[in-house]
């Protein structure tokens, strides 16, 4: 495996970037994940125009411009040999000797790319079987909205998850409303056929497979509506499901351990997933 760290490709086992990096000492970066398909990029456009809105919330400058950087990623794929799976970007502040205000203007970020191989056929597996979620508190910061490579509170819910059989977990604000999962985007569907998932504020991570499965709806003539609900309303619906780039939509089963639903993956969700890449851009 090669990785692309700061202007070289370098084999990945070697491949590594200062200790004075503002990503490893503060999180002080961003990341994107895209979803690669017969070695061809999934909805590129949006996951750049995510990179850019993250970097310039953080006043982060973009390490390269859209159309290079759109190169080291296809140059990433092909090194090596993806042809179903993800390409990783990250771009963090840069190095410069440990201070938490910013560093000198005109320190360059840092830019590190990798990409590997996915087994979809396991992914495929686990949608036709359903899956686990579970709930927990979200105890994240209010900026969720801003793809940070500060992701503690993410991890410590997908271990929670893991430890109880579960795929994910779903976070769940001080009001008892369901945010997203710690990795992917929450769905239900009631029971007269409307979608539901959660507005996109600065409480979600507005994920560019909801963004594309919004355009799927459309064409297939689905009724969105984007609101708050609770675990109960999750446990009760017609359906549930999560999304994100590389799970593309995944037919949820069971929430807490309640059966959604009868139990089974649900028709609908399981139609989006076979139709999402008729409408995702792949390039
Ligand atoms: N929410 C969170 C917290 C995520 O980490 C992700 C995946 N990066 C998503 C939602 C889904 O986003 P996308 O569809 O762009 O993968």
């Amino acid at each position: 495996r090669v990785a692309y760290v700061n202007g070289s490709y370098v084999p990945h086992g070697e491949a590594a970037v200062h200790i004075e990096d503002r990503g490893y000492q503060f999180a002080d970066g961003v990341y994107e994940v895209c979803e690669v398909r017969g070695g061809r990029l999934v909805d590129e456009t949006r996951h750049m125009d995510r990179l850019e809105r993250s970097l310039g919330e953080l006043r982060i400058a973009m390490p390269m411009d859209r159309k290079p950087l759109g190169m080291v990623l296809r140059e990433t794929v092909r090194r090596n040999r993806v042809r179903n799976g993800l390409v990783y970007l990250q771009v963090t502040r840069g190095v410069a000797r440990r201070d938490h205000a910013f560093p000198k203007p005109g320190t360059p970020p840092a830019l590190v790319v990798t990409a590997k191989s996915i087994d979809f056929a396991k992914n495929d597996a686990n949608a036709a079987k359903g899956v686990k979620v579970i709930s927990m508190p979200d105890n994240r910061w209010e900026r969720v909205d801003i793809k940070s490579v500060g992701l503690l509170p993410n991890c410590i819910a997908k271990q929670a998850a893991r430890e109880k059989g579960a795929y994910e977990a779903w976070l769940v604000d001080d009001d008892g409303f369901v945010t997203e999962g710690s990795s992917t985007n929450a769905w239900i569907i009631t029971k007269d056929g409307a979608l539901v998932t959660r507005f996109a504020d600065n409480g979600i991570l507005k994920g560019i497979t909801r963004t594309t499965i919004f355009d799927l709806c459309k064409r297939e003539g689905l009724r969105i509506e984007e609101r708050k609900f609770t675990i109960e309303e999750a446990q009760n619906a017609r359906e549930a499901f999560l999304s994100s780039a590389t799970t593309i939509v995944m037919p949820i089963v069971e929430i807490d351990g309640r059966p959604v639903g009868n139990g089974a993956p649900g028709s609908i969700a399981t139609d989006l997933r076979a139709k999402f890449h008729e409408v995702a851009e792949i390039a």
